[in-house]
């Protein structure tokens, strides 16, 4: 990196705000990658005033910047490359306002997604966006990747639960868009263009967030399944008996239930169903809404996919089931194991799955393929071990082609939530018409001209 550059980042970041040498080692490189970190020097900045200094000066001297929040994205974007500057916002982290009459928080890009849910709750507020790794990503991160979750059905992704953003842009200009406003047509919608752009059209460093009234109560349930046709028509069932009632549809295979209940989660069902559905509701009225799921879980058990149910009595046992599904240890299937995230039509989804575990069992004959999904939003997750000696870059680009390789015909994505980032890159013409990857160079170039943000990610411009 430019001497002269270093210089003019440590007058900007002050004492501490710039890391070189060996202490970047000492830095992980993200949950999914145990590599100690490797870049030219890691900027801390506290303020956006610094953040507009540090992205000016880097983009006189055309150095590239690695944006990072909670570094756990699944598809190496925020993965440091020799060279790169890592651009940290974790010290820009202050819930700056919450709002409890207009239900709004503004918050700093690196506060953590679970410490604005427990900062809301103690409004009796609720931010609707949830995934597993609540505690450790950022909000900043979650914008620039439009983060989806378990409760997409009811709430619907980042994007709409995002009133207004601040932004830095490439070449140091801070757009000011914080609006507080639901409603705001005044031109365009300029937030859009960063939430999703996995940071290579601006930096994150505030945003103003809409909250939700906390629902009351949460009623949750474990469902055995024949198959996925049968869990599409549960699905169907209750969304329609239920309506904003139901916020999680968590779909998981035989074969992850086995693993998970085998390894210490205590099994609620016992473990022989192809299938579970993990529902739950969350609304006002505890004693009514857990009767309306009761009730509609009885009627569909005359359904001849519909084998078995049980339903959590208390919060212990609901945090069980919910832990069943999110803590997934990798290493414990193998050297190797591979995180995928697509989305397909509904119709589509059953015989996609059917077929890709046949491609992969006949590829790899011990393969670990375990299936995974929110089901109502088309959203697939694999964790695919092939138990197979080989590079691991090989093995990875043949489970891609199984997996990604027919969803174009159906009408698929090869990301439903978690971006394109660098794994996805070769993909995403998959997905996307040269029209519209033509209209995302454009404004690559338009707002980056000297290609300095996140270079490589997404697209290549
Ligand atoms: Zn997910």
């Amino acid at each position: 990196m430019d001497e002269q550059l270093l210089q003019r980042l440590a007058q900007i970041l002050g004492p501490d705000g710039l890391l070189v040498g060996e202490c970047l080692a000492e830095r992980s490189g993200g949950y999914w990658d145990p590599r100690p970190l490797s870049a030219a020097a890691l900027a801390r900045p506290h303020t956006t005033a610094q953040v507009a200094a540090v992205l000016a000066a880097c983009s006189a001297h055309r150095q590239p910047v690695v944006v990072q929040g909670g570094l756990t994205g699944a598809v190496s974007g925020q993965r440091a490359r020799p060279g790169e500057l890592v651009l940290s916002l974790e010290r820009m982290d202050a819930i700056v306002e919450l709002d409890p009459v207009e239900r709004v928080a503004v918050v700093e890009a690196g506060c953590t997604l679970g410490r604005l849910q427990r900062a809301a709750a103690g409004w009796d507020l609720e931010f609707p966006v949830d995934i597993g790794a609540r505690d450790s990503c950022t909000l900043g991160g979650n914008i620039a990747t439009n983060a989806g979750g378990m409760e997409v059905l009811r709430h619907g992704m980042m994007r709409r639960h995002v009133l207004g953003l601040e932004v830095v842009l490439a070449d140091g200009t801070v757009l000011d868009a914080t609006s507080r406003l639901p409603k705001d047509n005044a031109g365009y919608d300029l937030k859009q263009l960063f939430i999703g752009s996995e940071g290579t059209l601006g930096v994150v460093t505030r945003a103003v967030l809409a909250l939700i009234p906390r629902a009351r109560d949460r009623a949750t349930a474990l469902v055995g399944l024949a198959g996925l046709d049968a869990a599409l028509a549960l699905l169907d069932r209750l969304e329609r008996a239920l309506g904003p009632l139901l916020v999680r549809f968590e779909a998981m295979d035989g074969p992850y239930y086995r693993h998970q209940t085998s390894r210490g989660h205590p099994a609620a069902l016992p473990a022989t169903f192809p299938w579970y559905a993990l529902v739950e509701t969350a609304g006002h009225d505890a004693e009514r809404d857990r009767e309306r799921l009761l009730a509609c879980l009885e009627e569909a058990l005359v359904e001849p996919g519909v084998g078995e149910i049980a339903v959590a009595s208390n919060e212990r046992e609901r945090a069980a089931l919910w832990r069943l599904r999110e803590s997934f240890d990798a290493t414990l299937v193998g050297a190797h194991c591979f995180l995928y995230d697509v989305s397909l039509p509904r119709r589509a989804i059953p015989s996609y799955v059917e077929r890709l575990r046949a491609a992969v069992s006949g590829r790899w004959p011990q393969t670990v393929f375990f299936c995974l999904g929110h089901l109502a939003d088309g959203n697939l997750h694999f964790f695919l071990a092939p138990q197979a000696t080989g590079e691991v870059d090989a093995l990875r680009a043949q489970a891609d082609r199984l997996v990604y390789g027919p969803l174009s015909e159906l009408g698929g994505s090869v990301s439903a939530e978690h971006g394109i980032g660098l794994d996805k890159k070769c993909w995403l013409a998959h997905s996307r018409k040269p029209a519209e990857i033509a209209l995302m160079r454009l404004l690559k170039r338009t707002l980056d001209p000297a290609g300095i943000l996140n270079p490589g990610r997404v697209l290549d411009a």
